[in-house]
């Protein structure tokens, strides 16, 4: 592995603007990674080679120019394959949409280009974002880099993977229950959730468009900062966007500290049903926080153990009216019924959602569609969305004893692939320490708190904050990393181990 794709993306920042390298060689650095080994991890569902090129050629030429477009102008970037990319494919992870090439940009996207980072390429993930170990892609799973045989996580586990294995410095993904917390966790990478409202959902394929959230995926806390605010902030194309400033979350990485800041340990986020290790991973940091003047107390949140019940009521529901778009009329795949001589539109629209869907995606939509039926909405859907007000009153509650909450971010490290794939109920666990922050909002960094004694495999570490207070999971996860890196003697994507080469 070339140095280049070992570094993280505020370094390599830094060695562009020196000058002691070129933005088309730290991108042309990464093509090669990419070549190298996904074959083997399958991050990336699409390649944009020359798009990554292209721009990487504007920013050096802007820096010889002495411009600068961003603090991250001319490092690459990999783009979970949710979000529409004009000119690049975008297929959601679903064979429906195979093919189809979008007109326009997510904000996100035109964020990212106007800020100068290369377009490496779009990433793997379960289909239409709904799973937690990407084995739901219509395209094959990916694969974790600590192990090829177990899962990276989802349903952004391309991102994460790529971020992992070295194949980018840097990705976005979106997180709707945790697919950018979760898959940070198995793979030792650091993801943010934003506020819901704080980074524009414009040209992000919905799937329940009450909770998605983009967000940043990175080697490093300072990285992912650095990437939040080239992403992040008001965008008139988006109603439920916040208009207000972005909280200030590079300068939290810069001024982090721990004392005096209050601590809550999330009683019903741990315990019974956790692996021991991420238990253990989770006890020796809030250790690290206490010895650094950190006030550490319990706190519980009665309701969350009704978190995954609502959830899961509450995104099918969304999902079944967003997905209807997929009507065979408007995008990708059009599958003709067989043996019907001059077939109706809803025959088309059948036979085309029958062959273009996967089975999680079917099962949600049956699910949702059934909660929202008139006679079973009150007694489903209704109840669920009473039971989410109740979670996020829990969250007021615990933020007037604590500046923020802690927790391990899932409750296992990596699991093998196919292990879980069967069992849709052992799969929508792994989100059990993910849903409450997404069903109220607010927002959540995941980063790796070390590796678990039994596997050897990474655990995650969560912080949660009040809605608007990004800045302080920044504060909170860039003391962190120093003394967990000093605790385990550097960064531990380091010790990801060596990837097959493509001779
Ligand atoms: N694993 C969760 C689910 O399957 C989270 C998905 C997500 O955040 N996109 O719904």
């Amino acid at each position: 592995m070339s140095e280049l794709t070992r570094m993280g993306a505020a370094d390599l920042a830094q060695a562009i603007r020196s000058g002691a390298v070129s933005s088309v060689e730290v991108t042309q650095a990464h093509l090669n990674r990419i070549y190298d080994v996904d074959t083997g991890v399958h991050a990336f569902l699409h390649v944009s080679g020359e798009v990554a090129l292209e721009a990487a050629r504007a920013a050096d030429a802007r820096r010889s120019a002495g411009e600068s477009a961003s603090s991250l102008d001319g490092v690459p970037v990999a783009v979970k394959d949710v979000f529409t990319t004009a000119g690049i494919p975008t297929t959601c992870g679903s064979r429906i949409l195979e093919g189809w090439v979008p007109p326009y940009d997510a904000t996100v996207v035109s964020r990212l280009r106007k800020a100068g980072l290369p377009i490496l390429g779009k990433t793997n993930m379960d289909e239409f974002a709904m799973g937690s170990s990407t084995e739901h892609s219509g395209y094959g799973p990916t694969r974790n880099p600590w192990d090829l045989e177990r899962i990276p996580g989802g349903s952004g586990g391309g991102s994460a993977a790529a971020v992992a294995a070295g194949e980018a410095p840097l990705a976005v993904g979106t997180d709707t229950g945790g697919s950018i917390r979760q898959p940070g966790a198995v793979t030792g990478t650091v993801g943010v959730k934003p506020t819901y409202g704080g980074v524009s959902r414009y040209g992000l394929v919905a799937l329940a468009s009450s909770l998605d959230q983009a967000g940043p995926v990175a080697r490093t806390v300072l990285d992912a900062a650095l990437l939040h605010e080239v992403i992040g902030g008001h965008d008139p194309l988006d109603s439920t966007s916040i208009d207000r400033p972005l909280p200030p979350v590079v300068e939290a990485v810069r001024n982090a500290d721990l004392s005096g800041l209050r601590v809550g340990v999330v009683k019903e986020l741990g315990g019974e049903g956790y692996q021991s290790g991420v238990l253990a991973r989770f006890d020796d940091a809030v250790k690290l926080m206490i010895e650094a003047g950190a006030e550490v107390v319990e706190v519980s949140c009665p309701h969350f153990v009704y978190g995954l019940a609502a959830y899961y009521l509450i995104l099918p529901s969304e999902a079944s009216s967003n997905l209807a778009r997929f009507d065979a009329m408007r995008y990708g795949l059009r599958v003709l019924p067989e043996g019907v001589d001059a077939p109706s539109a809803e025959q088309v629209m059948n036979a085309t959602r029958e062959a273009g869907f996967g089975p999680e995606v079917k099962r949600r939509i049956i699910l949702g569609t059934y909660a929202l039926s008139s006679g079973y909405y009150d007694a489903y859907y209704g109840q669920a969305q009473k039971v989410r007000t109740l979670i996020a009153r829990d969250f007021t509650a615990a933020f007037e004893k604590a500046d923020v909450l802690v927790s391990p971010t899932a409750p296992t490290t990596a699991f093998k692939i196919g292990e879980k794939l069967d069992d849709p109920l052992a799969m929508y666990l792994n989100d059990i320490a993910t849903v409450p922050a997404s069903l109220a909002g607010v927002p959540g960094i995941s980063l790796p708190s070390g590796l678990a004694d039994e596997d050897g495999l990474p655990a995650g570490l969560q912080v949660l904050a009040p809605a608007m207070a990004d800045d302080r999971l920044y504060r909170v996860g860039g003391a962190l990393e120093t003394m967990l890196q000093e605790r385990w003697a550097g960064p531990l994507l380091d010790r990801v181990p060596k990837l097959e080469v493509r001779t």
